[in-house]
Order: structure tokens, then sequence, then C-alpha cells
């Protein structure tokens, strides 16, 4: 079972991966940068060698990589969208640089521009961040959003839209967050909500397209568009859901990530990744 939890690289790259390890971690996510800031030092070559020689040491696999929150590819504002796409262009590199698989992105906010123009917008980015990346292994994966201010993402119909506008659809992927997509008003609390919306999610955007899970409790409830993790359990959303798509055969080989708050300890993240194995029926 590939379980793990969201990972500081705080002193260094393989940091992650060590600390990663220590809570029994088996998939880790990333950010290759600080993600509140729009500058990064490049990565040099010892860095690679470091990171890729603990990753094969530790057997963890994969290595998710998630963007900056600055970021946004559907921005109105010429300058914005402009920095947006090279600080998403970076961010591709350095995920290729490591041999991160997937960077999962928030997809982007309108601003006012309206959500019909910003998902346009987001497709002509990632349509010119594919030509700049001809050759590159690593997938962009399109985050479920809250739909919190105006943030698009927060139907499946806004993700297959910007599938189907992007030219090189066979490069891009969508990663579940459970609690992004449950306070965006799709309920998974019970077995008939869960088939309902899954069926939803392969009807709208094809199941073959989701490739991860984060996997966040909610503070708030259903439909709230507020974006707030919580605990496992501890949440709105509840342990049922967990549950049901811990033991799902359908996502029996996909990563499940934890982006819960850590409170400065990891000892969080060890709680919740005890309630979530136990949940995994033998
Ligand atoms: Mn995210
Ligand atoms: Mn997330
Ligand atoms: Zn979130």
């Amino acid at each position: 079972m590939l379980l793990g939890a969201h990972m500081s690289i705080s002193g260094g790259f393989h940091l992650a991966i060590e600390r990663g390890k220590e809570l029994g971690c088996t998939t880790i996510q990333i950010f290759t940068k600080n993600a509140n800031q729009w500058k990064a030092k490049p990565i040099t070559a010892e860095q690679v060698d470091e990171f890729k020689n603990t990753q094969k040491a530790f057997k963890i696999w994969p290595i998710v990589a998630h963007d900056s929150y600055l970021i946004n590819l559907g921005s109105p504002k010429v300058e914005a969208l402009e920095k947006s796409r090279e600080a998403f262009l970076v961010e591709m590199e350095r995920a290729e640089l490591l041999g991160l698989p997937y960077l999962v992105m928030h997809p982007g906010s309108h601003l006012g521009s309206g959500e019909d123009t910003a998902l346009e917008t987001i497709a002509e980015s990632i349509n010119i961040l594919h030509e700049n990346t001809a050759g590159y292994k690593m997938k962009i994966l399109l985050e479920t959003t809250a739909g919190q201010g105006t943030n698009v993402g927060y139907r499946f119909e806004h993700l297959a839209k910007i599938i189907d506008l992007v030219n090189e659809s066979d490069r891009l992927g969508v990663c579940y967050d459970t609690c992004h997509t449950f306070t965006a008003g799709y309920d998974i609390r019970t077995k008939k909500a869960y088939e309902k919306t899954f069926a939803e999610f392969d009807h709208i955007i094809g199941l073959e397209r989701l490739l991860v899970f984060h996997i966040n409790d909610s503070r708030k409830g259903l439909g709230s568009n507020v974006d707030r993790h919580w605990h496992i359990g501890e949440g709105e959303i509840g342990l049922e859901a967990f549950r049901l798509l811990l033991n799902d055969p359908r996502f029996s080989q996909l990563p499940f990530i934890l982006e819960t708050p850590k409170d400065k300890e990891e000892e969080w993240d060890k709680k919740n990744l005890s309630i979530l194995k136990k949940l995994i029926s033998e």
C-alpha cells in the first residue's frame, strides 16, 4: 500500500525521504522549493545524487512534487500570468531533475474574469509549458479544489474542460484531494454517496486520469467551499469514507498522501498514518 505524507525538505532534499521513512511512509510529497516564494536556488548535481541514492536505499516511491502557492496559471493579469508560467516551468524542471513522476498543481483563480476564461487561460498555459518541456517524463496533475475565493477546479467539469483543451493531454493527470472535493460538494461519507461521486468522476473525467490521492479530513462541512484540512476521523468526512477509499480495488496501486496539520511535531502524521493503516482490511 502506498501511504505517506507531505514532508519538509528543510536542510536538504534527501532529508524529506529520511523523515518519511522514519514515520513508516512508502510514498511522500515535497515542495521542491519554498512554496511561499517565487525564487529558488538551482539544484546541484550533488543534491540530485544524494536525493536519488536516498530514495533508492529507502525504497520510497513515488515521490510527488507540489507547486508553489503563488502560481496562478489562469490569471487575467498579463504580468502575473507571465511570472506564473515562468515559475511553473522552473517547477517542472526541478521535478524532472529529481526524477519525480508527478507535479501536483492547483489549477488557478479567475480573480473576476470568470471561470470559463480562467479555464481557457490555464489550458493555454499548460500548452505553452508542454511545448517548452518536450520529452519530459514528469506529468502535471490537476488537483481538485474546494472552490474557495475565485479558485476554479472545484467541479469535475472544470478539470475535464482543461484536459479537453490541452494538446498533449496524455501528459496530464488528476490528484483527488478528499478535503477539497468534499467541501466542493462531493460526498463520500456513505457507500452510496461514495459510489455516486466516483461514478461521476469516471463519467466526467475518467478514472484512468486519477493518479494521486491527497487524504485529508475536513474541518468544514459538505459544500462549504472552505479549504481547512483536518486529522483523519476527527473532521466532517469521518472514518467510513477513508475505509471505503483505502479498500477500493480500483485505487489499490495509487499513492495516498496526508496533508493534515503537523503542529510542529511529526507526531500527528504518525497518528494519522496509524489510523489509516487500521482501516485497511487484511
Ligand atoms: Mn494542493
Ligand atoms: Mn491537497
Ligand atoms: Zn487544501
